[in-house]
């Protein structure tokens, strides 16, 4: 459950999960949903793989998948889980083989389908190379790669063929005593993959890894994972969740923290509520709220900030934010801190002011939070 109790209308009661550990990371149970997401560079490029994944962790990833297709990429996985800042799931595809080196290799995670890399030996002999290495699984399911026989008893993809799917992988673990894992039904369908998720979260207490495949570009892809994923969420069905896009992969990170701001299931940086602007606004609310979000990239304490073009919803917004910044006309407005109206500031400085009294506010809700602790 949130810390919104006070307000019941904005409660949502997680599915209970087992806990597992990805690395340093626990997915599921009451731990934070987690946030992942791919590289896209060329595995084998371990200066290119690294920075990518840096700069995604920099934006907030807490787990970062990476393709491990041959050999080669399996000796530079060794390399980019050396230097990761984060733990790295190793992405197989039915070759066992690649399953044991990115095991040995240090991967905190494999994402590898038990019924598909051959026979029983084979199985067993990945599920032996996870376990020594501390490393859990994650089963994938997907609409579009769906075991043939299930395809023929069902006709096509569907929730019910999903669902089975991913317990006859489950049940392979499990037959092997093995229960660090993890599964998603994925698809790119946002109707299948809800009822194929909402299917596979009543059949088991597995954590969920929520994902809607091949979404799409940047806007279409996150609105359609917003829905997706932001229906499942709001049942409570998700533990670590991944938004593909065909888009650069810090900008799925930054998609799959604002739903999960949107629904308050994790708070990150600096919450910006601002107005679409009007005729009436006091300055140009659209360039300074793109000005702002780029300097406050930096602020990772969780905190709100509202800038707002005039009087009409200016002081109610700024009742509800840390800081706020109202436009009053004749070049300048009024500051808002922690909810009261707090002195006049002209437009002409009004950026860098905000970004000082943002770091401020940041500065101290740190030191609160440490001493706290
Ligand atoms: S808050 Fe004021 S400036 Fe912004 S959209 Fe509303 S009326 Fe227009």
């Amino acid at each position: 459950m949130s810390l919104n109790h006070v307000r019941p209308w904005r409660d949502i009661y997680r599915r209970k999960s087992r806990q597992i550990m990805v690395g340093n990371v626990p997915v599921g149970g009451d731990a934070p949903i987690a946030v992942q997401t791919m590289t896209n560079t060329l595995t084998t490029d371990v200066a290119a793989t690294v920075a990518q994944v840096q700069a995604v962790a920099e934006a907030g990833a807490d787990i970062v998948r990476v393709s491990v297709p041959d050999e080669a990429s399996s000796k530079a996985l060794k390399e980019i889980v050396r230097e990761s800042p984060v733990p790295i799931v190793a992405d197989i595809h039915f070759h066992y083989r690649r399953g044991i080196e990115a095991a040995e290799a240090g991967a905190a995670c494999l994402r590898i389908n038990p019924g598909n890399i051959g026979d029983e030996k084979r199985v067993k002999e990945v599920i032996k190379a996870a376990r020594d290495h501390n490393c859990s699984i994650r089963i994938g399911v997907n609409a579009g790669s769906l075991e043939k026989h299930l395809l023929e008893k069902y006709g096509e993809p569907c929730p019910e063929a999903m669902v089975e799917s991913g317990l006859e992988h489950i049940r392979i673990l499990q037959d092997n005593d093995f229960h660090e894992f993890k599964i998603s039904v994925k698809a790119s369908d946002v109707f299948l993959s809800a009822a194929a998720y909402q299917g596979i979260a009543e059949a088991t207490d597995a954590p969920i890894h929520l994902g809607i495949t091949e979404a799409g570009g940047l806007v279409s892809g996150t609105i359609k994972s917003a829905i997706g994923l932001g229906n499942l969420l709001w049942m409570g069905i998700g533990d670590t969740i991944r938004v593909s896009l065909s888009a650069d992969p810090v900008e799925e990170v930054k998609v799959g923290f604002e739903i999960l701001k949107s629904l308050g299931l994790r708070h990150r940086g600096v919450n910006i509520i601002s107005c679409p602007s009007c005729a009436r606004q006091g300055f140009d609310v659209i360039k300074t709220v793109e000005t702002l979000e780029k300097r406050l990239e930096h602020i990772k304490t969780p905190m709100s900030l509202s800038i707002i073009g005039c009087v009409v919803n200016g002081p109610g917004e700024a009742l509800m934010t840390d800081v706020g910044f109202t436009g009053g006309g004749a070049g300048s407005g009024m500051v808002y801190l922690a909810g009261k109206a707090s002195h006049k500031m002209s437009n002409e400085q009004m950026i860098d002011h905000i970004v000082e009294q943002v770091e401020n506010k940041a500065a101290e809700l740190d030191a609160a939070a440490e001493a706290a602790e």
